[in-house]
């Protein structure tokens, strides 16, 4: 636990949240500043900063969570699909330091997009450079 941390103190209740689910080590409640409607945080009961910060077991625990947020968000909401979004580190647009999955509801006509430009390799040797760099980065010693 941090004791500084908003999402710690809504463990805590401390601070106001409107839950939707929990259990041992997960907890889920709807996002203040919701994108659609029904948009739901998972969240670990234990704090880690990001999902590189967390043992596997703990990204498993969110994960099957949000699973069943998500194919909850289908049933009781009616939504036509979900989208699943989670952010590690300020420079990937994460404001909130406590390791945690968006689920959100999608709706035909919701009127939501996501700003994804998809960008190009030029050459197939730059894939084969950054392919070669990741593999490097699953070693141990990285
Ligand atoms: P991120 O940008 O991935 O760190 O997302 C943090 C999310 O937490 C934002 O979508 C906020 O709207 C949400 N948030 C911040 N404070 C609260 C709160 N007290 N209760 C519910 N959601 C919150
Ligand atoms: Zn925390």
């Amino acid at each position: 636990m941090n004791e500084s941390c908003i999402f710690c103190k809504i463990i805590r209740g401390e601070i106001p949240s409107t839950r939707v689910f929990e259990d041992e080590h997960t907890l889920a409640f709807l996002d203040i500043g919701s994108l659609v409607k029904g948009h739901t945080l998972v969240i670990p009961k234990h704090h880690y900063n990001s999902l590189t910060d967390a043992p596997p077991e703990v990204a498993a625990q969110i994960m099957a969570t949000a699973q069943k947020i998500a194919q909850a968000q289908l049933n009781g909401l009616a939504a036509d699909g979900v989208n699943i979004h989670q952010a590690n580190g300020r420079v990937a647009g994460q404001v909130v330091p406590h390791l945690h999955i968006h689920v959100v509801p999608r709706f035909k006509e919701d009127g939501y997009h996501w700003n994804w430009k998809a960008g190009r390799y030029e050459r197939p040797e730059e894939m084969n450079d950054l392919a070669e760099k990741i593999r490097q980065g699953l070693k141990p010693s990285a």
